[in-house]
């Protein structure tokens, strides 16, 4: 760490930072305390100074998108979370490829693609994130995953160094990639896209939502499916047939509508969710012997219970 860093580090948060920023804000699960830093990053410049600075200083750093698939610890997060949004919201398109930047929310992409009559990207229109988090997560619903559709990714690696990942070498797979292995910041991505008409491709994202409104809690905040999906089973189904349907802790609960969700009724503690999600692993791998790996991403330094 030099002098530089430390007065270059001093700028920022007198400029740019929003120190102790809360993100319950920022989370669909709407639980989470302070981040000591926030960064609402501005361009490419930016996230790879904060990063390099950060690296520098050993500040952990946490990229946020959307917040719909993160659950924060209570005490935040002591380090620096950089938030990429609006400021990363370009969309183009040539032929039947796409390029977004990562803050363009999944459903905008879906969206902007169908008016182009390009078909592969319908059953992204209602996962609540971002195209960030969807490339890092490798979202996917009704049949259809990110994997399928990126030919690459610009990204940055933890140091603030460019990179161009294609689609083979981002080691896809289920709610995996090679983002999350190596801590790699996602800055936006190439699709390819088939021709359709914009009129089928409107009716299946209205059949697609009509059919999440039918079967999931989407009036409670939550962050989606709690659980990955066991090979060749289901998590929800798992949780209902245990009898967990209910399941409170504090305000914290499995959701009567969808087993699969954790819900937060309305004063919930990220603590509340962590004890639920406990009492839900072991109660199925007492019946079932499967342990459920969570598939939201879990922010918590404290030391587990
Ligand atoms: C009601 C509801 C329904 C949902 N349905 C689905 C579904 O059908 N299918 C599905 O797959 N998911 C679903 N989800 C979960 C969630 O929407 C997806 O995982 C989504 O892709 C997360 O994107 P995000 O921008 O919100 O990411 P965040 O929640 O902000 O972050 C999630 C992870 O991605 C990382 N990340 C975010 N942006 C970047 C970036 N630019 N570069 C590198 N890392 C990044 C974060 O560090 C974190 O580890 C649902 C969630 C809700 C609340």
């Amino acid at each position: 760490m030099t002098r530089e860093d430390r007065a270059a580090w001093q700028a920022l948060c007198q400029d740019r930072f929003e120190a102790q920023a809360p993100l319950s804000r920022f989370t669909t699960i709407k639980t989470g305390g302070p981040a000591a830093w926030l960064l609402d990053a501005r361009d490419e410049e930016e996230i790879a100074q904060a990063l390099g600075l950060a690296r520098r200083l050993g500040i952990p750093t946490l990229v946020m998108g959307c917040g719909s698939n993160l659950l924060i610890s209570d005490a935040g997060f002591d380090g620096l979370v950089i938030h990429l949004g609006e400021h990363f919201a370009r969309m183009s398109a040539v032929g039947n490829r796409v390029r977004a930047q990562a803050g363009v929310t999944l459903k905008a992409l879906a969206y902007f693609a169908a008016d182009r009559d390009l078909a592969g990207l319908t059953f992204a229109a209602g996962i609540p994130g971002s195209l960030g988090g969807g490339a890092y997560m490798n979202a996917g619903a009704f049949g259809g995953e990110m994997a399928q559709v990126i030919t690459f990714l610009d990204c940055l690696d933890p140091s603030g160094k460019r990179l161009t990942v294609s689609v083979s070498q981002a080691q896809y797979g289920y709610r995996h990639s090679r983002m999350m292995e190596e801590g790699l910041v996602v800055l936006g991505a190439e699709m390819r896209l088939a021709p359709g008409h914009k009129e089928d491709l409107y009716q299946q994202m209205r059949e697609y939502q009509e059919c999440r409104r039918e079967k999931q809690p989407l009036t409670y905040p939550s962050a989606g499916s709690f659980f990955k999906r066991p090979a060749g089973l289901f998590a929800g189904a798992l949780i209902e047939q245990a009898g967990l349907k209910g399941l409170t802790v504090g305000g914290a609960q499995v959701s009567e509508k969808h087993a699969g969700f954790l819900i937060n009724t309305g004063e919930a503690t990220t603590a509340d969710f962590l004890a639920l999600k406990a009492q839900v692993q072991q109660r199925v791998q007492e019946q079932f012997g499967v342990m459920l790996e969570p598939e939201v991403r879990i922010i918590d330094e404290s030391p587990a219970p």
